[in-house]
């Protein structure tokens, strides 16, 4: 068996799907699909989950209103008929929330049953449009088979029991099975979500329950490049990579592949393929356990929506190990992601991703110690970095913090100023 993972860009809008169906048609074994919600659809779904939070009914039913109408007209014109199952089949979902005559005690919690919503839409359009051009397959509710932890947003995943609902959930009579990226589900039958863009997480985890011979994830990219071709001019594509520095990348906030996404492939040595929906022939880029390791080639990676937190000491002493487990506590509690550490004598300095938590965090830790902290940051990761290289990315920029170790650097510059040049 295969896994074919296509994100939000290559399920955008009609074309997309059909678009999908064409790739499908030169494949002939098994194949799981996990499918992204369409184009943008998880933003406007934060935004039915913000106006539900505060209360504003009204502005929440227009906006799910717009997200039903756009995949709609999306199903119309897949000939799917405007009054399609997909619509029906959330609505309901929907309306258990945003009809509620208050929203729930938790955002997290309210967050996900709303924002899964994306991707059951977009794979109930994708199956039924498959079927309809005479691909039998079968559809599978995500958090019926991925059971997770109740940390909204940000859920861990039973590989063990994950694993039995899958295999007891594939209809082994068919050859192609359609399942949601993203979501999963407690085992009280609510639904969770495992952090922004992670579908590619969700088809390398399924990729190992399923023991699948390799997992392909089409983006609207030839493959990875050493820097992101959306944001600098002059890039190279790097045909092959090995788990570790594909992890690397991703760590440093290469959009291209979800963090956690290398973990359960490494684990039982399945091939990650990255090629482009738009360009099929293409031949991407490999992440295995064989490819060289990236030399000579340096790469340039940019994490934006930073936060950089210091903390001193109120006395004067920081006794530094006590201090950094008091800190990582705060940190896990508040679930923030950590992008850089720095230590002295008497600071620690921390850059973490601005998630909704940030602020909390900083109060909390305000308590223990003198907290400074500066927003709108990005952090370049140089790996295979050289004099001359650090030097020009250094060149005209504020830098806040810079660490380098043999081959690596990184920067954390105003955000403003982040794509000036590397
Ligand atoms: P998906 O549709 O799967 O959600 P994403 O938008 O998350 O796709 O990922 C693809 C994007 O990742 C590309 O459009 C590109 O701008 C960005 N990207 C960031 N870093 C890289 C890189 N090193 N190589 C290729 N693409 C990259
Ligand atoms: N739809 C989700 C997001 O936009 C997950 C994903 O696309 O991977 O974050
Ligand atoms: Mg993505």
């Amino acid at each position: 068996m295969k896994v074919y993972k296509f994100g939000g860009a290559s399920v955008r809008d009609a074309a997309g799907v059909r678009n999908l169906h064409r790739i499908l048609s030169t494949e002939s074994g098994e194949l799981l699909l996990v499918v992204s919600a369409m184009g943008k659809t998880t933003n406007a779904l934060e935004q039915v989950v913000e106006a539900v939070w505060r209360r504003e009914r009204t502005q929440a039913r227009t906006l799910w209103q717009a997200i039903v109408d756009r995949h709609r007209a999306i199903a119309d014109e897949l000939g799917l008929g405007a009054e399609t199952d997909a619509i029906a089949y959330v609505a309901p979902l929907a309306a258990e929330w945003l009809e509620a005559p208050e929203p729930p005690a938790d955002y997290d919690f309210l967050y996900d049953q709303l924002v899964s919503l994306g991707e059951i839409l977009s794979t109930r359009i994708v199956s039924a449009y498959l079927a309809s051009q005479g691909i039998d397959n079968q559809w599978l509710l995500t958090p019926d088979v991925l059971r997770t932890d109740a940390v909204y947003r940000d859920a861990n995943v039973d590989a063990g029991s994950s694993e039995r609902l899958i295999r007891n959930t594939l209809n082994p009579s068919k050859h192609l099975w359609i399942a949601q990226g993203f979501i999963g589900g407690t085992e009280q039958g609510y639904r969770t979500t495992l952090g922004r863009e992670g579908s590619d997480y969700t088809a390398a985890l399924m990729a190992n329950m399923l023991d699948a011979e390799s997992v392909t994830i089409w983006k609207d990219v030839r493959g990875i490049y050493n820097a992101d071709p959306r944001l600098v001019a002059d890039t190279t594509l790097i045909p092959a990579l090995n788990y570790f520095d594909a992890v690397e990348l991703a760590y440093s906030g290469a959009q291209v592949i979800h963090p956690k996404t290398i973990r359960p492939l490494e684990n039982k040595r399945i091939p990650l393929y990255v090629r482009c929906f738009a360009d099929t022939d293409a031949s991407g880029s490999v992440i295995n356990a064989d490819a060289p390791k990236l030399e000579n080639l340096p790469v340039y990676i940019w994490r934006k929506n930073q936060v950089l937190i210091t903390m001193r000491a109120k006395d004067f002493g920081f006794i530094l190990e006590e201090s950094l487990s008091d800190i990582f506590a705060i940190i896990r509690r508040y679930r923030l992601k950590v992008s850089l550490i720095q230590s002295s004598a008497v600071t620690i300095s921390v850059s973490v991703d601005k998630t909704r938590n940030v602020d909390e965090a900083i109060r909390c830790l305000s308590e223990r110690y003198s907290v400074t902290y500066n927003v709108g940051l990005a952090l370049l990761t140089i790996r295979g970095t050289t004099p001359e290289n650090l030097e020009r990315a250094k060149a005209g920029r504020e830098i806040l913090l810079c660490q380098t170790t043999r081959r690596t650097a990184k920067l954390l510059v105003k955000e403003d100023e982040a794509l000036k040049h590397v």
